[in-house]
């Protein structure tokens, strides 16, 4: 069964009214216990959940430090390129989008990584736009190749690939893969992806399952939150983590939640995501799946980050540059979208310190 099939199976379900029948005996009775279904994790997701954002903070908080301790991995990304194929309506990158598209050679990916080594990151991401022919993944192993000299666990954000390409990335040092499903509801995706390969919604979908099956350890999933009602995209985005940890035991897997930003273009998000709904999405998260990651980026603020820390985080990105290249040419072109944080390594490290957490640089060592 692959995570599609399990996803028809909400496919009747009526969100207002299963919403409109939680009451505030559910909640507290869903905090108390020490397993969660998929639907107690959608009551968690309701309304009338968020008038109990305390009691449920506390067990986040609870069950973070249970299962990690006072521990933030920290993380920067590296962009490869912004080449790309697709029009999705909400990112800078379109391929409509007039900007300087680039592509770093090997030897550039090599003095981007020297910068970053400086501030004593260990993990890194790395990202390209959606282009098979200017970013194949022979380009990409060459890539992981040079920075494997500088970096314990390389991460990859790329178009999904077939289960043999994830296979060669792994086999070349690659232990990570980030796949944002933008939105799980099947007609607004499409509408918001209308022309390229990323129109392709099920090859999109099962892209974790691909990787986890040809052996990347560490899955991240996540719903651009702001392109449709986000408690469903939350749910699904919980469910499908949940599908990923029980189909493949041995992974590690995680969640990003990320709010739009502007970017060139400037398409309006469809609803507004409040600071209140995503600590709400995060600790209903958190109750749901107490072991699985949760990565906040610098699309968020600093003193929001700083406030989500004691909530379920345990993964930050710092030190980060949305410019092709940007690190070691000093370049400014136009990102993917603005960061709201921009602190280096440095400040990330002294600010978690100085809320009794510790930075995290390496905790993973590929052999
Ligand atoms: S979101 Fe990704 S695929 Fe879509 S236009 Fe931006 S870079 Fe391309």
């Amino acid at each position: 069964m692959t995570f599609h099939d399990e996803l028809r199976r909400y496919d009747g379900l009526d969100f207002d009214r299963f919403f409109s029948q939680v009451a505030d005996a559910d909640i507290a009775r869903i905090i108390a216990k020490n397993r969660l279904s998929p639907m107690d994790y959608l009551a968690l997701l309701s309304p009338r959940a968020a008038s109990h954002l305390e009691a449920i903070a506390t067990r986040a908080h609870e069950l973070t430090v249970r299962h990690f301790g006072r521990a933030v991995v920290l993380f920067t990304p590296l962009y490869l390129a912004n080449f790309c194929t697709n029009q999705c309506v909400y990112c800078g990158f379109n391929t409509k989008n007039e900007l300087e598209r680039r592509k770093l050679t090997v030897e550039e990916v090599e003095a981007e990584a020297q910068e970053i080594a400086k501030s004593g990151l260990k993990h890194i991401l790395i990202l390209t736009g959606e282009d098979r022919k200017v970013t194949p993944v022979s380009y990409m192993v060459e890539c992981v190749q040079a920075l494997k000299k500088y970096f314990t666990s390389i991460s990859i954000e790329v178009y999904p690939l077939t289960r043999e390409e994830y296979g060669e990335l792994a086999e070349a040092g690659v232990d990570g893969m980030t796949m944002f499903q933008e939105v799980y509801d099947e007609p607004a995706y499409l509408e918001l992806h209308p022309k390229g390969p990323k129109r392709n919604y099920l090859r999109r979908l099962e892209a974790p399952e691909r990787a986890a099956a040809a052996g990347i350890r560490q899955i991240t999933t996540g719903a651009l939150l702001g392109l449709h009602d986000w408690r469903r995209e939350a749910f699904f985005t919980g469910v499908h983590t949940d599908f990923l940890q029980r189909t493949y035991p041995d992974i590690e897997v995680a969640i990003s939640p990320p709010r739009m930003r502007p970017h060139l273009g400037g398409f309006p998000p469809k609803e507004i995501v409040s600071d209140a709904d995503l600590v709400q999405y995060i600790l209903a998260f958190r109750l749901f799946m107490p072991r699985a990651g949760v990565t906040v980026s610098t699309r968020e603020n600093a003193k929001l980050r700083e406030n989500l820390l004691s909530l379920g985080v345990t993964k930050m990105s710092a030190g980060v540059c949305t410019q092709v290249g940007g690190r070691a040419s000093g370049q400014d072109d136009p990102g993917q979208f603005e960061i709201s944080d921009g602190r280096s390594v440095a400040e990330m490290a002294e600010m978690l310190y100085s809320k009794g957490y510790q930075p995290v640089y390496k905790d993973w060592q590929y052999l």
